[in-house]
């Protein structure tokens, strides 16, 4: 078939496609447990579902500007204002539908073919998959010392006359690292000396962890202007728990925005009216379901990182936010893509494997679900690894003998 080069030279998303396949196996009524979802478990909050359910009863739900209805925009203002200190205007902000669509529109105006965009690796899936539909370039970078807490070093290293853009997701998808102020304020800094733009994924920045507040990157922008190409990413899915209502935000100089939002009425049309009033009653609306969802979240980090450290061979390092654990397996096996395709055939665990992420021998486990499902999900990766586990295990009425050691 007559494909195009950039439509050939995309992958499924790894994380989309895990799901898809635990998914299938559950209705089956396979025994499944899912340490590898990227969202919340808990329901929406309340004001989102009213303001939601007033819209759709009026009967009328109609187009809306390209880049958010006013309220949203003022709701993200005022959000702006409380965790960056800083004053927008509507002109600087766009409504998309995701915060994944508030990266891919940014990209989209700002990337020219063979231009190249910088990440720390290990990366969200989609970052260069992004850059790819663009006809960009993505340069991912390990960070030198081995650690998931990348250096400024570590980015320049690889920065060139070709890079157009940094790409900086705090704290990070999949490590669960929330990167230092001091490195920060210096990738700030960097990027206004080089008049490269930097885009701060800030998507888990009120899902951190041991007391930690969100950095905002403004703090350290020594141009405060319309000129500025500081890119600030945020949205409804994570924090609210609202992954399928599909809303997300950019706050950027007006000029790129415009240009944004120019590429976002042609794709489309704005996100859906519904679901920008839910985020409105979201963001307006009482914050009790994000606290309890952070303390859910770092509770299950800590049982996560206790059960793991128990496992001789496995190494990890405590997660400072989000609902991720990125956890070392090179000691069983170095193919990442093979250790979770046998998790998932043996023991019905699924993960998502560490190459998805630019980092192989790794694999990424969600904090998501329940305590029995991180406690069970980790024993029966325990039990499926570690010869000095009994031969036998059993799953519900189910014996299963290991064979594979
Ligand atoms: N950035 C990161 C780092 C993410 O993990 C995700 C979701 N997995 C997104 C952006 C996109 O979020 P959404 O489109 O649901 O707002």
């Amino acid at each position: 078939m007559s494909l195009s080069l950039i439509g050939k030279s995309i992958s499924a998303s790894a994380t989309l496609k895990l799901n898809e396949t635990a998914a299938i196996l559950k209705a089956k009524g396979e025994p499944i447990i899912h340490l590898g979802g990227g969202e919340p478990k808990s329901k929406a909050p309340l004001d989102a579902i009213i303001a939601a359910v007033a819209l759709i009863n009026s009967g009328e739900v109609r187009y809306t500007p390209a880049d958010g209805v006013p309220a949203l925009k003022q709701a993200i203002i005022r959000y702006t204002e409380d965790f960056y200190g800083r004053r927008v205007t509507p002109q600087n902000v766009i409504a998309s539908s995701g915060a994944k669509q508030a990266i891919m529109v940014a990209l989209q105006a700002i990337v020219n073919p063979q231009e190249e965009v910088v990440f720390p690796a290990p990366y969200w899936v989609s970052y260069p998959e992004m850059v790819k539909l663009c006809g960009g370039v993505p340069v991912p970078v390990l960070p030198e010392d081995g650690s998931f807490y990348p250096t400024l070093r570590d980015i320049e290293q690889v920065v060139t006359s070709y890079t157009k853009a940094v790409i900086i997701n705090s704290p990070n998808n999949p490590t669960g690292a929330m990167y230092s102020e001091q490195f920060i304020a210096e990738i700030v800094d960097f990027c206004e000396k080089r008049d490269l733009y930097l885009i701060m994924d800030d998507i888990y920045h009120r899902l951190i962890f041991d007391g930690k507040k969100p950095i905002s990157c403004y703090k350290f922008a020594k141009n405060q202007t319309e000129t500025s190409k500081l890119i600030v990413v945020n949205g409804a899915s994570k924090q609210y728990a609202m992954t399928g209502f599909r809303i997300g935000w950019a706050v950027a100089n007006k000029q790129l925005i415009s240009v944004m939002t120019n590429i976002q009425g042609h794709q489309t049309s704005g996100p859906s009216a519904v679901t920008q009033l839910a985020t409105v009653g979201a963001l307006n609306g009482l914050q009790s379901s994000v606290d309890s969802l952070r303390m859910t979240l770092e509770n299950n980090r800590n049982v996560m990182v206790e059960r793991l450290r128990a496992f001789d061979g496995v190494r990890v390092s405590k997660p400072d936010g989000t609902f991720y654990c990125f956890a070392d397996f090179r000691h069983y096996e170095k193919n990442s893509t093979k250790l979770a395709s046998l998790l998932l055939d043996k023991v019905r665990v699924a993960t998502v494997p560490g190459i998805e992420f630019g980092l192989d021998g790794h694999l990424r486990l969600s904090t998501c679900g329940t305590i029995k499902d991180i406690t069970e999900g980790i024993e029966r990766i325990k039990w499926a690894l570690d010869p000095n586990s009994p031969n036998e295990l059993y799953i519900g009425q189910r014996k299963l003998v290991r064979d594979w050691l």
